[in-house]
Parts: C-alpha cells; sequence; structure tokens
C-alpha cells in the first residue's frame, strides 16, 4: 500500500450471509478489533442488513456498504433497490458489477456502466470490479479482458471522484487460490494506467480474492495494491481485523 499516494481501504463483502442477530454481532465483535486500523474499513452487507449494521456500527470507523443497486432512480423493477434508497438510509459505499453478478445475475460491462453512474449522481462511494477468469487469463487475454471492462464500465464518467476499483481475479475468488503478490501488484498497475487515462486522476485500487489474515500483509505490501475487497475471511471478525490491521 501506498498510503501517502493513496486512501487504503479494506472492505469485506458478506455476500448473502448473516441474518440480523448475527450480523449484529459480527459487527459487535469487530469494532473494538479495528478501531484503530490505519485504513477505511468498510463492510457491504446484505440488503436485510443495512439498518442493523448502521446502527450496530454507529461511533466507530466502520462504513456501511451495499452489494449493489439499481441503474434506474425509481420504477417497475420489482426486486430492485436504488441508489438513492441506499442513501437515504445512511449507507456510503456500493459494490458494483461484481463477477458473482456477472456469472449468475446478467451483468455486463453496460449495466456496471449505468449502475456506476446512478450510484455517483447519489453520491455513493462505488468500489467496482474487474477481473478476468482462468480460461481468460490461460489464454492471454487478461489485460484485453481488462482494458475492456474498464473502457465499457466507466465510459462517460468524468474524473475518479470517489471511485473505487476492485481487481478480482474470478479464479480466485472463493477457491483459496490467490494471485501472487507479484502478479496483483503488475495487473493492478496495468488496470491504474488504462483507468487512469480514462479518468485523468488516481484512485485506489484494491486486491480481491481469497485474500485471508496469512496472505493478506505479503498483498498488501505492494507498491500498487491499495487494499482488499475479501469476502469469506469477512465473515470472520478476528481474521478480518488482521487484515485491516496490516500496515
Ligand atoms: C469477493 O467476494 O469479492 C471475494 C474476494 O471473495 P473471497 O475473498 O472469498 O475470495
Amino acid at each position: 500500500m501506498n498510503k501517502n499516494l493513496r486512501a487504503a481501504v479494506i472492505a469485506g463483502n458478506w455476500k448473502m450471509n448473516k441474518t440480523r442477530p448475527e450480523a449484529k454481532a459480527l459487527v459487535e465483535e469487530l469494532k473494538p478489533l479495528v478501531k484503530d486500523a490505519d485504513c477505511g474499513v468498510v463492510v457491504c452487507v446484505p440488503f436485510t442488513n443495512l439498518e442493523t449494521v448502521l446502527e450496530a456500527a454507529k461511533g466507530s470507523n466502520i462504513k456501511v456498504g451495499a452489494q449493489n443497486c439499481h441503474f434506474e432512480k425509481s420504477g417497475a423493477f420489482t426486486g430492485e433497490v436504488s441508489a438513492d434508497m441506499l442513501v437515504e438510509m445512511g449507507v456510503e459505499y456500493v459494490v458494483i458489477g461484481h463477477s458473482e453478478r456477472r456469472a449468475y445475475f446478467g451483468e455486463t460491462d453496460e449495466t456496471v456502466n449505468k449502475r456506476l453512474k446512478q450510484a455517483l449522481a447519489n453520491g455513493l462511494k462505488p468500489i467496482v470490479c474487474v477481473g478476468e477468469t482462468l480460461d481468460e487469463r490461460e489464454s492471454g487475454l487478461t489485460e484485453d479482458v481488462l482494458k475492456r471492462q474498464l473502457i465499457k464500465g466507466l465510459d462517460g464518467v468524468k474524473g475518479a471522484g470517489d471511485i473505487i476499483i476492485a481487481y478480482e481475479p474470478v479464479w480466485a475468488i472463493g477457491t483459496g487460490k490467490t494471485a501472487t503478490p507479484q502478479m496483483a501488484n503488475e495487473t493492478i498497475g496495468y488496470i491504474r494506467r488504462i483507468a487512469k487515462d480514462l479518468l485523468s486522476e488516481d484512485f485506489s485500487i484494491l486486491y480481491g480474492g481469497s485474500m485471508n489474515a496469512a496472505n493478506a500483509k505479503d498483498l498488501l505490501a505492494q507498491s500498487e495494491i491499495d487494499g482488499g475487497l475479501i469476502g469469506g475471511a469477512s465473515l470472520k471478525p478476528n481474521d478480518f481485523s488482521i487484515i485491516c490491521n496490516c500496515d
């Protein structure tokens, strides 16, 4: 992490886990463990947990995010949640374009772009996910895929503002396979060059994909890696706090 250049952020992605009592207990346990963390600490929780977690996190340094938002302001979109509904609750962050949404819910670069614009228009801080599949990496297509995701995903967006990008190689998510620190650093360096060209500003880029208490220090020591988007390990307060407390 290069904290004098860019903000460091460790964000947990709880995915579809935790009932409200479990969510409250997790945050209560996490609060004292991360209170001195020298980075932004964010938990991105299911919609049903937002109110509970916002309440539990009050007065602490833990910020709250959602895992998606719709690209229209309001209307006939059954089952969806809009950016301004999140903002009204006090939510600050939103994950956009997670590979699970791209794989299972038809998310495309175009819908990522529309959601991103809606999030920004409402003052949310978007964590935009990009990453290649194993096939794409093995076919030497990693850079092409990332470039396409960035050009289309960031199309028409002016300035980096509060955008955070998360590089999440799809083959590393929830698999226990992590990109080596060098590989993650190089790829994030590439993403930074492309996105900086598009947005004319620098911004934080996180690594995500099986980051855990054991491998976080090496990954976070890399100059291009400004933090992490953490799935499985964010459900374990002790492990998540170890990651948040890495220098
Ligand atoms: C994620 O869900 O964004 C993620 C990186 O998951 P995991 O840490 O479990 O690989």
